[in-house]
């Protein structure tokens, strides 16, 4: 690997040769984290307006591809989509029903992927053998959010899931053969460096094919602006995470794709921190700092599991 970490650009052009779009999809799903059957509050940062572009407005899936499809074509000459089920858990729902919502993918020859992000908890194996009947004229992938691997620092996220639920998770899918992405949040106040690093050996040494990143952001509305207003929640600087994402991926194998290295945000509900949408000087950053050590992802994983 000559770049310092492996991207999803890299990734998709070696799968399709092309420039290929993720159109993001609120499909309508809920989650048991919100709906009661877990929990009411949420997790303590959701917001899931701060991340759909559709969310709360209702609109079908064939609709929201179709326009989606339209406006890259228009704006980039795109040719290739792939579709991401991402608002909410997009596995919790009932078998017919999931169908239905992946099945309008086949309506567009554009299509590509289909990738459905979910709680970990939330699958079985009829639905991840439904997923897996997508695998031969698609690209699949699911993603599991799993934030960290330190169950304390999970239930003080109110995720109400365990990290064994997501190793379980992993098992499963792999059973059928479908790619697996991995949630994290990096920066969480209850989590010192050393768990930090925790995380990244732990998920180095299982079969994923994928990590997105995260910080820890705040949203209006959510329970984390009620504490921090209460008492600011101490997050990441911009430097802190840069420093913190090389250490993180120093420890990841270089053949697990980097699906993001940092979010963005609608700034309407972007509390802080707010260097977090200024994602392509992070994302320079960040490769600087790999070339100023000398590193890149994978460089200590040897080290590691010696
Ligand atoms: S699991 Fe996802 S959708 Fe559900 S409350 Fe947590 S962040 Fe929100």
């Amino acid at each position: 690997m000559n770049e310092t970490y492996y991207s999803f650009n890299k990734y998709l052009r070696g799968k399709f040769g092309e420039r290929v779009h993720r159109i993001s999809i609120d499909a309508g799903f809920n989650c048991p984290n919100v709906d009661g059957v877990l929990s009411k509050e949420g997790c303590i940062y959701c917001d899931n307006k701060g991340f759909s572009a559709y969310a709360g407005k209702a609109k079908d899936v064939k609709t929201q591809i179709t326009e989606s499809i339209e406006y890259y074509k228009k704006k980039s000459g795109i040719k290739k989509f792939i579709a991401y089920f991402q608002a909410f858990s997009n596995t919790y729902s009932d078998i017919k029903s999931l169908k239905e919502k992946y099945d309008t993918i086949r309506q567009f020859p554009e299509i590509a992927g289909l990738f459905i992000s979910t709680r970990p908890d939330c699958i079985n194996e009829e639905k991840i053998k439904l997923i897996g009947s997508y695998k031969n004229e698609y690209l699949v992938w699911i993603e599991y959010g799993l934030q960290t691997t330190n169950d304390q620092a999970l239930q003080a996220l109110n995720r109400n899931h365990t990290y064994e639920n997501f190793t379980r998770a992993v098992t499963l899918t792999r059973k059928y053969g479908i790619n697996v992405g991995v949630h994290l949040i990096l920066g969480l106040p209850w989590l010192t460096h050393a768990d930090t690093m925790r995380d990244a050996i732990l998920l180095s040494k299982l079969d994923i094919q994928g990590i997105k990143l995260h910080v820890l952001h705040i949203f209006k509305d959510t329970k984390l602006y009620q504490m921090h207003k209460e008492r600011p929640v101490k997050l990441p600087t911009q430097k802190e995470y840069i420093k913190m994402v090389c250490d993180f991926l120093e420890r990841i194998p270089d053949n697990i794709v980097i699906l993001r290295l940092i979010s963005s945000a609608n700034p309407k509900f972007l509390v802080a921190p707010l260097w977090m949408n200024d994602k392509n000087s992070v994302i320079d950053c960040i490769k600087k700092e790999f070339m100023s050590r000398g590193t890149k992802q994978g460089y200590l994983v040897k080290i590691n599991n010696n």
